[in-house]
């Protein structure tokens, strides 16, 4: 099992102001920040990210989304970290997601839900390298 997980904090969540309490709420589920910055996504960069959903009917408005502002990408350490990171953000659909998850809390639709994370530690590793160069993780 390893012990990394990537998040974006998407769009939505950015523009509402909620860059803040969502990293705190990381934080105090026991995570800590390997890397972070600031990214805004090109189609291809988004397009790539998403590649497993590309044939989905909704792919095109996932790409639109995911370009449609500043997001905040990130590499999280924590015991277990993929199962427990999915477990802190709750369903992909907000009206779904658990009382007190990032999404639960500050998510508006399944698209517009706030929060990436990964759903396995090969994609989790997959995802910390498209983003992170070695020299931006501590
Ligand atoms: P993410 O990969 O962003 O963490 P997830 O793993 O919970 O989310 P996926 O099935 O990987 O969900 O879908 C990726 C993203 O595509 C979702 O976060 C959501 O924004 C969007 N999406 C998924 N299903 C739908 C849908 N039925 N309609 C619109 N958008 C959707
Ligand atoms: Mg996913």
């Amino acid at each position: 099992m390893s012990n990394i997980t990537f998040t974006m904090i998407k769009p939505d969540a950015v523009a509402n102001g909620y860059t803040g309490k969502i990293i705190d709420q990381i934080l105090e589920a026991g995570f800590t920040i390997q890397a972070m910055k600031y990214v805004r996504l090109s189609e291809e960069t988004a397009g790539a990210f998403y590649d497993i959903h590309r044939e989905r009917s909704f792919f095109k408005e996932l790409v639109d989304f995911m370009t449609s502002g500043t997001i905040v990408a990130a590499v999280l350490v924590k015991d277990n970290a993929v199962a427990d990171f999915r477990t802190l953000i709750g369903a992909t659909d907000p009206a779904k997601a658990e009382p007190g998850t990032v999404r639960n809390r500050f998510a508006k639709s399944i698209e517009a839900n706030a929060i990436h994370g990964s759903d396995s530690d090969a994609n989790a590793a997959h995802e910390a390298s498209f983003f992170f160069s070695a020299f931006e993780r501590f």
